[in-house]
């Protein structure tokens, strides 16, 4: 994850602007919209001051991306990562407007990051700089502006603390204001699972267009965190023979297939995925290029670049990572007629679900599990659906140009109703 401008690592938010820019112009928009949406709306940066366990005063950097609030509230994670950067979470934050526009959410796109490196924190230390993140923010955010969520390295005790932090700034129960909290204070059922549980979805419809036999394929996975540990266990149940899965710390290979339940098991005893007895050690950059069916990037921007893109040998590629390919990358795989299931649908599960849970923290009135992944799936069919139809319109087998033309076009219709562009002149309904 660079934030240099090259071929192979590539700044995100110019990755970002590039495919908005494409989309603008093959629905032929008027060039005020693409103005509008290559930046976000407002980009707020903080200093959050952490009393640490030896007494010291640490200060960390946080930042917060509203990028677009033409279809509703902001809606985006909060990441904790030491290579954190404004331009990282913009392209983020921009990624979440067109997710959320794809998935015909009442959202628009935030994202939140801290530089840090929480495995080096305290549970003390931790709960200190995630109040002390909301706290900073608490005057942008709120459940009708903008609403966080989990994201790298961020999970359902970090929300429960934001949730708790907010509402004793508003001096009541404000639930609302963050998804991806534990169940016990509003937290929805299968919020966990979603984003993998999404992904699988769109997978598993992509397949059949492209007959290949779900419960006779293989599958790799770069990136074991709640997104890819998850997706490892479903397409198991789907009868896909997961052959490699890597973690930060390297990968395991085994050709006859790894156990998810095994794997997932050495992972909370040992905290990596390697050593794992009976299979072979594997790089992340070899991980990728193994003979597969389905690969699924769930780890980090950049990992397929032009360097590894000619080497990939899988026919579907499942993006649960954000931006886990460059243009350039990606470019070589179209051409290749690999299929890429980009970002912005592969990955919408997890916001789709955070869309539930805030339903749900409004209405105070809660569904069950079937409820949740039977709407969920239905969403991520329907937009699999408007993805390859738009394609299909297009004339091209780039289905991240096709996702991004269905999300921009929504986007600019709000914003042309809503009087912020004149005429937004598109030309193309998917
Ligand atoms: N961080 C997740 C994403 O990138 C989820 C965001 C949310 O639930 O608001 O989509």
């Amino acid at each position: 994850m660079a934030t240099t401008t090259s071929i192979d690592a590539p700044n995100p938010y110019h990755v970002a602007q590039h495919e908005i820019g494409r989309a603008c112009e093959a629905l032929r928009l008027d060039p005020a919209v693409y103005r509008l949406l290559s930046r976000p709306m407002r980009f707020v940066e903080v200093a959050i001051p952490v009393r640490m366990d030896d007494g010291r005063t640490e200060v960390f950097v946080g930042y917060r991306s509203q990028h677009n609030d033409a279809l509703g509230p902001t809606k985006g994670g909060i990441r904790f990562h030491p290579s954190v950067t404004p331009d990282e979470v913009k392209a983020l934050s921009m990624w979440m407007t067109l997710k959320c526009a794809l998935l015909e959410l009442p959202f628009g796109g935030g994202k939140g990051g801290v530089v840090c490196d929480p495995k080096r924190l305290s549970p003390r230390e931790l709960e200190g700089l995630s109040r002390g993140y909301i706290q900073a923010l608490a005057q942008v955010m709120g459940e009708e502006k903008d609403i966080p969520a989990p994201d790298v390295y961020t999970n359902q005790q970090v929300m429960a603390w934001i949730a708790d932090e907010f509402s004793q700034i508003r001096q009541q129960n404000a639930f609302a204001i963050v998804t991806g909290k534990p169940l016990v204070i509003g937290g929805s059922k299968g919020r966990n699972e979603a984003t993998a549980r999404g992904a699988v979805t769109v997978v598993r419809e992509a397949a059949r267009v492209i007959d290949l036999d779900i419960r006779h394929a293989t599958a790799v996975i770069q990136g074991y965190g709640n997104a890819g540990s998850v997706a490892h266990r479903l397409l198991y149940e789907l009868g896909v023979r997961v052959v490699a899965v890597s973690d930060s710390s390297g990968g395991i290979y085994n050709p006859e297939g790894l156990d998810p339940r095994a794997v997932a098991e050495h992972k909370r005893a040992t905290g990596s995925v390697t050593g794992f007895p009976g299979a072979q050690v594997i790089s992340n950059e070899d991980l990728l290029e193994l003979p597969c069916d389905i690969l699924l990037p769930a780890a980090l921007e950049n990992q397929i670049t032009a360097g590894n893109a000619p080497r990939i040998r899988a026919r579907l590629i499942g993006e649960l990572a954000n931006g886990p390919t460059t243009p350039e990358a990606h470019r070589i795989l179209v051409e290749r007629g690999v299929l890429v299931l980009p970002d912005i649908l592969a990955n919408a599960g997890g916001v789709t679900v955070s869309y539930f849970e805030w339903v749900q923290n409004l209405t105070h009135y809660y569904w069950s599990e079937e409820e949740i992944n039977q709407r969920l799936e239905q969403r991520m069919v329907g937009a699999f659906r408007r993805v390859w139809e738009a394609a299909r319109q297009l004339g091209t087998a780039d289905l991240r140009l096709a996702a991004y033309a269905v999300a921009v076009r929504r986007v600019a219709e709000a914003m042309e109703v809503r009087g912020w562009i004149h005429r937004t002149g598109a030309s193309f309904r998917a």
